[in-house]
């Protein structure tokens, strides 16, 4: 199964929880893994209750890596993308039981661009398990 997300800034984090929970049948138990399908994009599980934070964390990949510095630069100016890209990671995985997702109280699944606005897929697979 994949999902496809039309992003609408250069930079910006994305919450897909509840994209992903449309995707997560009432009988479920196993384990769902998230697989973004580009190099300038990521995915994070973090707190969105309070909206500055995914700008803290954008901020902070911002402050930690420099942009236009980069030998990539010279081919098509995004390096700081893929780097900071590679720095939070291209996949999570996250347990199920009885369809609902087990995350914590205060996490919340983000889709992480870095090079848009573009159209990002997340693959997703399931890993079953008996009840
Ligand atoms: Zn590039």
């Amino acid at each position: 199964m994949e999902l496809i997300i039309k992003t609408n800034k250069r930079e910006e984090l994305i919450d897909i929880t509840n994209l992903i929970n449309e995707k997560i049948n009432e009988a479920d138990n196993g384990i769902i893994h998230l697989f973004v399908a580009h190099t300038t994009a990521g995915i994070t599980i973090n707190e969105n209750a309070d909206a500055n934070l995914p700008k803290d964390i954008s901020n902070f990949l911002n402050k930690l890596v420099a942009k236009g510095i980069w030998m990539h630069d010279k081919l098509d100016g995004n390096a700081d993308a893929h780097i900071k890209a590679s720095l939070i990671g291209n996949s999570v995985s996250i347990p199920i039981k009885n369809g609902k997702m087990e995350l914590g109280q205060w996490q919340n699944i983000f889709l992480c661009e870095f090079d848009g606005p573009k159209k990002r897929k997340i693959l997703l697979n399931f890993l079953k398990t008996k009840n």
